[in-house]
């Protein structure tokens, strides 16, 4: 049986690691590998190497650091195939899907090879006095990844080369639901003349995550997942000095106005609530339907939710792949029951698929709702499968009240052909990214990524500006000589004269 091992100070290592566990092809339902569950041992051997080489990391130039990020762009582009096979094959989405997953991911090392352009700072000329102030963007020190299973390689990239790019030396303690990917990203950074210890990768669950957060010389952390675990990751992190941000869970709606063009709203709905079999923190699990558009809107979700394709996601055919693991399937479709129990009216069930018999993947097909309310259980709650829930409002006013009683905030989106319900929507709505006619509004590399309320922990949004000031910390530098340094002590306040 293959083993996914840790990788710490340039090797691959299984650290006499006794905790292992399966990992599953969702497509299949077949044990592919086992992947080993690391704790204390395992974070200090991977701390110590990352402290270690923290030392000339930290002093290499950002010229340098950024052409190690160049390599490893062009690597990632060389691979861009094997990962994403890698990607579907343990997590299940869709081939075409993993693609633009790896592509994402890329966009930001690209970003982080601006390294010497974007760690540039301030200076001041002669503040007063013959002063002169200047600031520095310093690195932090050992870093921290703990990254969730639905984008195991995006996500990773959403925070290393940043990381790397301001100086900081980085361990990555990726989801053990899919964890190959984190090694193909060590390899390539290797290859790309990465210096051992850099980054390195422990395997495992949350004996892992306590010993980083436990570990005094981890310095800062980037948590993606849940939000029960971000909570938790920010709270043991920051009460013990780190510098932790941590981005949880989502409920995103997408807003249907009576004028928005209804081919484009369907289309937007079917991919952004079923792509990825509804696993994204930024997919949409409620359509939320204003005045008359609902019937229309509902009849045409109906048809095309129903004819999803659904199959291995190394079928160039499939559109929707499978769940992750059993466990989550059992858990997606525990909702399913919960809607009806609660009332709401079910119009298509994916728990009848035909895929759902005659497959020993973790599939489960479509589902789509009628007359969700907010105080059902498959309204409050984040479901993270394909399950959309359609809420019927009169007004705009009504719908954007709606989405800012919801404890998540993450992502929403408008279709509407006017421009000033637009601006009003975007203005008003209290959610971190907002879409107009966009349904998946994932912002570029170079802007940056993050909700509010209960979906982040924290004050900085990932990756782009925000990433950067998360990964460096602010010195202020003031300076002159002793040819003007006035003679003797000074009593007051010095002011610029
Ligand atoms: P998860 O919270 O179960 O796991 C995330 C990470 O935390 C994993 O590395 C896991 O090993 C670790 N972990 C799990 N339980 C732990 C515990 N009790 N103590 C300490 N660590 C623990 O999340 P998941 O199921 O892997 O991913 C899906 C979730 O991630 C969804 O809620 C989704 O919305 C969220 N997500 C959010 C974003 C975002 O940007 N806001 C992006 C992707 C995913």
């Amino acid at each position: 049986m293959q083993q996914v091992a840790h990788f710490i100070g340039g090797v691959k290592t299984n650290c006499d690691t006794q905790r292992k566990q399966d990992v599953f092809n969702p497509a299949t339902g077949e044990v592919t590998a086992q992947v080993l569950l690391g704790g204390q041992n395992e974070i200090r051997l991977a701390v110590s190497a990352a402290k270690k080489a923290f030392v000339t990391w930290s002093e290499t130039a950002p010229l340098k650091r950024a052409r190690i990020l160049a390599k490893f762009k062009e690597l990632i582009e060389k691979n861009h195939d094997a990962l994403a096979l890698c990607i579907t094959r343990e997590h299940g989405k869709v081939f075409s899907d993993a693609k633009g997953e790896v592509t994402r991911g890329l966009e930001v090392v690209e970003f982080a090879m601006g390294a010497p352009h974007l760690l540039k700072t301030a200076f001041t000329d002669n503040i007063g006095g013959d002063i002169d102030n200047w600031n520095l963007r310093q690195p932090l020190g050992v870093c921290a990844g703990i990254t969730p299973f639905n984008f195991p390689f995006m996500v990773p990239l959403w925070m290393i080369p940043i990381a790397l790019a301001a100086g900081n030396t980085f361990i990555l303690k990726p989801s053990e639901r899919d964890p190959s990917a984190s090694l193909m990203i060590a390899d390539l950074l290797s290859q790309a003349g990465l210096p051992d210890g850099v980054f390195n990768v422990v395997q495992g669950d949350k004996a892992a995550v306590d010993a980083l957060l436990h570990h005094p010389d981890v310095a800062a952390v980037s948590f993606v997942g849940s939000t029960p675990i971000a909570e938790y990751v920010y709270r043991e992190g920051t009460l013990r000095g780190k510098r932790v941000q941590a981005l949880g869970g989502a409920k995103n709606h997408l807003v249907v106005m009576p004028d928005a063009d209804m081919t484009q709203a369907v289309d937007a709905l079917i991919g952004a609530a079923y792509g990825s079999a509804g696993e994204r923190c930024m997919a949409i699990s409620v359509a939320v339907a204003v005045g008359c558009v609902a019937d229309e809107l509902v009849e045409k979700l109906s048809q095309r939710a129903a004819d999803l394709k659904i199959g291995s996601g190394e079928l160039p055919e499939s559109e929707m792949g499978p769940l992750v693991s059993a466990a989550h399937r059992a858990k997606v479709e525990g909702y399913v029951a919960k809607g009806v129990e609660e009332g709401a009216k079910l119009l298509v069930d994916g728990r009848s698929h035909a895929i759902r018999t005659h497959s020993n993947g973790f599939f489960t097909g479509g589902t789509l709702f009628d007359h969700v309310t907010a105080n059902m259980t498959i309204y409050k709650e984040e479901i993270f499968g394909p399950v959309l829930a359609v809420v019927r409002v009169n007004t705009l006013a009504e719908a954007v009240d709606l989405i800012n009683g919801h404890e998540f905030s993450n992502g929403v989106s408008i279709f509407t052909a006017s421009g000033g319900v637009a601006r009003e929507f975007s203005r008003r709505v209290q959610i971190g990214m907002v879409g107009v006619n966009v349904p998946i509004p994932v912002p570029m590399a170079w802007h940056s990524f993050g909700g509010w309320k209960r979906s982040l922990f924290g004050d900085h949004h990932a990756y782009g500006e925000e990433g950067l000031r998360f990964y460096s910390r602010y010195k202020s530098i003031m300076q002159r000589w002793p040819d003007s340094i006035a003679k003797g002590p000074e009593f007051t306040m010095p002011v610029a004269k």
